[in-house]
């Protein structure tokens, strides 16, 4: 037999090795394997097994890593869409379906944590004469009968040498043994049960699981192995299995995918753990992304609550960035075996090894950081909806503030809408109100932190001890150093953008590199000198000291990157916050997102035009989700709540229909302007980025690359006349279109340089994206590159910086 490999290192091809004799029986596709590559050792994984190969004189398999298959077949399939679809070396899409901790620690059992454990032996007749510090610990250890050492070590105030001591007597043995890292191992979560549901819930669920009954009927056809699961939870009874209903008869099987779009507090992670319920009583699994910054304690809690404590028992595994690699080596493998059953993650939870699976919900499905901005860059939430058609499981998107990409798909009847349009308490929604800063900068010759308005608002909330959230999208001071007399302004020398000052540390910082310098004391123009240099534009640091001069007596806490540095920062400043130890939190986006408290009865947007800035087609439809989520803060217990949005473009469409919480509006008017301009989603993206530190040789490049591509569509042109006729006509316009095809560009990236790389890029609009992915890996392979200039390729980027 043959094992056809694909190696970790990126090469784009696959080889073929032999399997010896020792290891018959043992490969399969999806095994992770060692074989010998020139004169080194490596890593790979098997993508087939055949008879024989094309090829003589084969190496053969060194070994296979782990006992269990790593990469299922499914998980297998899925990696091989994603090179293709978003133009990456196979090698490179394999690899970020594993995460870290378990691709490299996977020899034998080396992975696990082992750690020491002090067991009791039996004890015939009687016990020896002890001292009572060893009594002290045999009874600890007899009462616990199995105890970890550095435990024991801790409970008896003692050391390790004097519980050997207790070992030699024959009394206890000490003996590694694998220890499973639980994450949550020290909370004490409170069972839920089930909630009735509102009508608009009960209808929404009603939908999910009708389509995920009817994928199981698909599925028992299709032999997906979904029937034999039952077996897995034997807690459930026959009854709660759904065993002896009809299938009902399937005609044209309409779409697995549902948008659940429900204000905030409408009750959709409700709808998530009852449809959960489903699928577990199914046999089968759900996963379930969130977006990083909202994978908080309190929303993994929610599910735990529901499913794995009490009765159920079923485990939730939780897969993100803030575990440490050994927990999440023990979360996957526990999610491998089928022992976990319900996966809580952010982005890259999206490939565990669930099976079956019944269900992926991806929750706040707008929000841009399920989009990876390394390669393979995809899109969790499409990677999600590919998984879904690929095994047979329902998908629902939920939000409230869709993308604008989701709403089209239902519009086009390509997922179903499904709404929860109220507050689950019937509460109203928050009162939105836009201050004019055109008029507050008039009255008092410049423009101020806080409009009057909006301070006599904080002033009232002080007064009656109700709590004000502050939110800045931007950290530090201010934005820029400047000087009056010269103009002067201090920049990056590693990128092009103004350094921020940070006031703390008086020092001047670079937001993209990282790179940071005193802060001079003159003006460090040597033709000028000017001693009066200013600080332009505002950051948090400087909202949090106006609001001290303003209201010396309000306790406020900043909540930014620049304090959230410790793993408990963030979790401790929002239990002060709750706790109502904080009148005033000001923050970045880090305070926009699913957070509960009853107490806020005041939000305010200090400067809601920022995102509006943006050079981003995007920017008016993030203006708008980031304007609702925030409002949504605001009066989330019994008193109705207020919202100040502060704007210099108070008529901007993205600003009055987030005030007026018509989601339906914008995106009408949104769509419109997408459509004129072939935006997404009336098309979709690619944008090549070629980066390299000489500007010149990076122009060319772009240039060459441009010529490439259009050589390229020309050839398919020819074949077509009134394609070609189109191509003579728009010539003029700078922008070159072949059929559907439009490439923009080459042109300085908006943030021409970063981190000492000068960034050009192409923006090429098609609506065959799959087509065009095809043809790019074919130019990217052929084309030539100066050394030090390199290209990425993002397929649907949604950072176009
Ligand atoms: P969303 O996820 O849409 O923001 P949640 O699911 O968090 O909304 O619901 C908001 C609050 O309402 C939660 O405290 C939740 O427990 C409660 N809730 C949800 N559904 C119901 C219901 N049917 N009956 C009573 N309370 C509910
Ligand atoms: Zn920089």
């Amino acid at each position: 037999m043959i094992a056809r490999v694909s190696l970790e290192i990126a090469l784009r091809k696959e080889f073929d090795y032999s399997i010896p004799p020792g290891l018959a029986g043992q490969i399969e596709v999806g095994s992770r394997v060692q074989v010998p590559f020139r004169s080194r050792k490596i890593y790979g994984t098997v993508t087939a097994l055949a008879e024989e190969s094309a090829f003589a004189g084969l190496k053969p398999v060194l070994k296979v890593i782990g006992a269990q298959t790593l990469v299922t077949p499914k998980v297998l399939k899925l990696a091989r869409w994603i090179a293709d679809y978003y133009c990456c070396a196979p090698e490179i899409a394999l690899k970020s379906v594993l995460p870290e901790a378990v691709r490299k620690k996977t020899e034998t059992e080396a992975g696990w944590r082992k750690q020491l454990f002090v067991r009791a032996l039996p004890v015939s007749g009687e016990l020896p004469k002890l001292s009572k510090r060893q009594q002290d610990i045999w009874n600890l250890v007899e009462e616990r009968r199995e105890i970890l050492l550095t435990e024991l070590v801790e409970l008896a105030e003692t050391t390790a040498a004097t519980i050997r001591k207790l070992e030699d007597r024959g009394l206890i043995e000490i003996a590694p043994q694998i220890s499973e890292r639980d994450p949550y191992a020290r909370e004490n979560i409170l069972p839920t049960q089930p909630l009735p549901l509102n009508p608009a819930q009960e209808k929404a669920l009603e939908k999910i699981t009708g389509a995920m009954q009817r994928n199981e009927d698909r599925g028992l056809k299709m032999g997906d192995g979904r029937h034999l699961t039952p077996a897995l939870s034997p807690l459930l009874t026959d009854a709660q299995r759904g065993e002896g209903e009809t299938p009902s008869p399937i005609l044209h099987p309409p779409s697995s995918t549902f948008l659940l779009h429900g204000v905030t507090g409408s009750g959709k992670t409700e709808v998530y753990l009852q449809a959960i319920a489903h699928a577990l009583k199914q046999g089968a699994g759900a996963i379930v992304l969130v977006p990083e910054i909202s994978l908080t304690p309190q929303t993994v809690e929610r599910f735990k609550a529901r499913f794995s404590s009490g009765k159920l028992q079923t485990l939730v595994a939780v897969l993100h960035s803030h575990l440490s690699a050994g927990e999440r080596h023990d979360e996957w493998h526990k999610i491998r075996q089928g022992r976990a059953r319900i996966v809580i993650g952010a982005r890259s939870a999206i490939f565990a090894p669930v099976e079956p699976l019944g269900l992926i919900i991806v929750d706040e499905e707008h929000e841009h950081t399920y989009k990876q901005e390394e390669a393979p860059r995809y899109h969790a939430r499409d990677v999600a909806i590919m998984r879904g058609r690929m095994e047979n499981a329902v998908v629902v998107l939920g939000s409230a503030t869709p993308s604008l990409e989701s709403y089209y798909n239902c519009k086009k009847g390509k997922y179903r809408l499904l709404e929860l349009p109220e507050r689950v308490d019937n509460q109203k929604m928050p009162r939105v109100r836009v201050v004019d800063m055109r008029q507050a900068a008039h009255k008092e010759k410049g423009p101020p932190i806080f409009s009057p308005q909006l301070k006599e608002a904080i002033q009232q909330r002080l007064e009656r001890g109700e709590q004000t959230i502050l939110f800045l999208n931007r950290r530090g001071y201010s934005t820029a150093l400047q000087c009056p007399q010269c103009g002067f302004v201090a920049e990056c020398p590693n990128c092009s953008l103004a350094l921020t000052y940070h006031r703390p540390e008086q020092k001047l910082r670079c937001h993209i590199c990282g790179h940071s310098e005193n802060v001079p004391a003159v003006c460090p123009n040597v033709k000028c000198k000017n001693p009066a240099i200013r600080y332009a534009g505002l950051g948090t640091q400087k909202v949090e000291e106006t609001l001290a001069k303003l209201f010396p007596n309000a306790r406020v806490r900043r909540m930014d990157a620049d304090t959230m540095k410790r793993k408990d920062d963030y979790r401790k400043t929002l239990g002060d916050f709750r706790t109502g130890k904080t009148d005033i939190l000001v923050g970045t986006q880090m305070i926009a997102k699913g957070l509960h408290f009853p107490n806020v009865t005041l939000v305010g947007i200090v400067y809601a035009d920022l995102a509006l800035h943006q050079p981003d087609f995007r920017a008016g439809e993030r203006t708008f989700q980031l304007l609702t989520q925030v409002a949504g803060r605001a009066g989330r217990g019994d008193v109705e709540g207020e919202v100040f949005v502060q704007s210099f473009t108070p008529f901007h469409p993205a600003i009055q229909y987030a005030r007026r919480h018509d989601f339906a509006g914008f995106y009408e008017q949104e769509i419109e302007f997408r459509g004129q301009l072939k935006y997404p989603p009336l098309s979709r993206v690619a944008l090549l980025t070629l980066k390299g530190r000489n500007e010149d040789k990076v122009k060319f490049s772009a240039e060459h690359l441009k010529r490439e591509l259009e050589r390229n569509h020309f050839v398919a042109a020819v074949y077509d006349r009134r394609q070609s006729d189109e191509k003579i006509a728009t010539v003029t316009d700078r922008r070159y279109k072949f059929g559907d095809l439009i490439i923009s560009g080459p042109a300085p990236a908006p943030l021409l340089r970063a981190e000492t790389f000068y960034r050009y890029q192409i923006m090429l609009r098609t609506r065959a994206m799959s087509k065009l992915s095809q043809q790019l890996v074919k130019i990217i392979e052929t084309l030539a590159l100066p050394e030090d200039v390199t290209l990425a390729v993002d397929i649907d980027p949604v950072n176009l910086g």
